[in-house]
């Protein structure tokens, strides 16, 4: 196609020409550069694809959604989460997501996932040396309790890292918190408080439809969702197994729990064991007014002790609240941005190192299972980058051992 009668000659077209591998995609690569013309822009592409109509092969045509990192991805020049990063940029509506994108795009993702898969690797190139080793006496790679602390180590970081990153298909979400505990003990007064005004109550007739309440709070550090969910109840019904459903959603979902009790209730946890939340847990008090009339047992609990019906350190909290759930969204210092693809494979590798944990036990008679399962573990991880294959372990171990040598 000559450019030239459009303005390359005076400047104002400009072909750039990258040679494979050395270019965005590792294959040869052209780039036209035309001014912001969309009618120059339609001739130019209109010419190009009939140019490659006419000629031998014909092999000119308009590129795929996202084929350019597709191209960029199987030739190696990126992985999965870096292109992901890619589109997030393109897609990103604020200034937070264009800047936890970036961090995809960078590789962050891709370091930790590829540290990660490297310490589980050295366990199961251990464990396999083992296996390959079990009739030699007094032959030994690793000891039981070295392999579960290194496994639990694993399983702690994972989680610290979901409860830390910043999810970036939720960053232009408002930054949500939200409130359990039992009946009666005055959430829903606690949020109408803390919001400032009255929200239309859908009227709880004890035991049935309840949706779940949200309104919004402002705070200094920002708006914040309060979401009031249904207490934890056996799903009897399927309306109930709904209601169980979207209450665990919100829970996943959370930036903040806030666990209310009342001063006139027993503490929560009784007996009971305490749930456990991928977000950080405020433990409030409410109703500490009943405290001064010196009609509940003067029990202390939480670290904030507040009152929907007088107004006791309602501001405090509300102030609590936002600047915990503020700090929860600024993409800074360390934490991972992760998407819902990228958190839902990091929970199931933690939840295969818990798994693989409790075979410690049977692991000298029965190495192959831990492995078994370590395999699955880093075939989990390694989707997230879509690169690391179990043969990579195999390397790792005649390198390390020279088996076979
Ligand atoms: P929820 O079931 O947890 O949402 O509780 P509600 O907000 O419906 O409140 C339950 C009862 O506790 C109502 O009768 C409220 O008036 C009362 N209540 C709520 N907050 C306070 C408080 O701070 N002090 C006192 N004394 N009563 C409260």
């Amino acid at each position: 196609v000559d450019l030239r009668g459009w303005g390359e000659g005076n400047g104002l077209a400009a072909v750039l020409l990258f040679e494979g591998p050395r270019s965005f995609t590792g294959e040869d690569v052209a780039e036209v550069h035309l001014p912001n013309s969309p009618a120059m822009v339609r001739w130019a592409i209109d010419a190009m694809l009939a140019a490659g109509r006419e000629g031998e092969g014909g092999a000119v045509r308009l590129a795929g959604p996202g084929e350019f990192s597709a191209r960029a991805f199987f030739n190696g020049k990126m992985d999965l989460t870096e292109a992901e990063g890619i589109a997030a940029t393109i897609s990103a509506a604020s200034e937070t997501q264009l800047r936890a994108a970036a961090s995809l795009r960078e590789g962050d993702l891709h370091k930790w996932t590829v540290e990660t898969a490297e310490k589980l690797a050295n366990l199961l190139a251990l464990v396999e040396a083992g296996i390959d080793f079990v009739d030699e006496e007094g032959v030994r790679f690793i000891d039981p309790a070295e392999l579960r602390a290194g496994l639990q180590g694993l399983a702690e970081e994972m989680w610290a890292q979901l409860a830390q990153a910043v999810r970036i298909d939720r960053l232009d979400d408002l930054p949500t918190a939200v409130f359990v505990g039992k009946p009666n003990v005055g959430k829903s007064s606690l949020i109408n408080a803390l919001a400032g005004r009255e929200r239309s109550i859908v009227s709880p007739v004890a035991g049935t439809t309840r949706d779940m309440l949200s309104v919004t709070m402002e705070t200094a550090h920002g708006h914040v969702r309060l979401v009031d969910v249904p207490g934890e109840e056996m799903p009897s019904d399927e309306l109930r197994a709904k209601m169980m459903a979207a209450r665990g959603q919100a829970l996943l979902d959370a930036d903040l729990v806030v666990e209310v009790v009342a001063a006139d209730q027993a503490a929560p946890g009784g007996g009971r064991e305490r749930p456990t939340y991928a977000a950080p847990v405020m433990e409030v008090m409410n109703k500490a007014d009943l405290l001064a009339e010196g009609c509940a047992p003067g029990r202390e609990w939480g670290e904030w002790q507040v009152s929907a019906r007088t107004g006791q350190g309602i501001e405090t909290l509300r102030e609590d609240i936002g600047e915990a759930v503020v700090r929860q969204e600024a993409a800074s210092g360390g934490r991972l941005v992760l998407n819902q693809r990228h958190r839902a494979l990091v929970r199931e590798t933690r939840a295969v190192l818990v798994e693989a944990g409790e075979l410690v036990v049977t692991f000298e008679r029965h190495p192959e299972l831990l492995a078994a399962e370590l395999r699955r573990g880093l075939d989990v991880l390694g989707q997230i980058t879509g690169t690391i294959s179990p043969d990579e372990v195999l390397g790792r171990i005649f390198s390390t051992f020279c088996i076979g040598k």
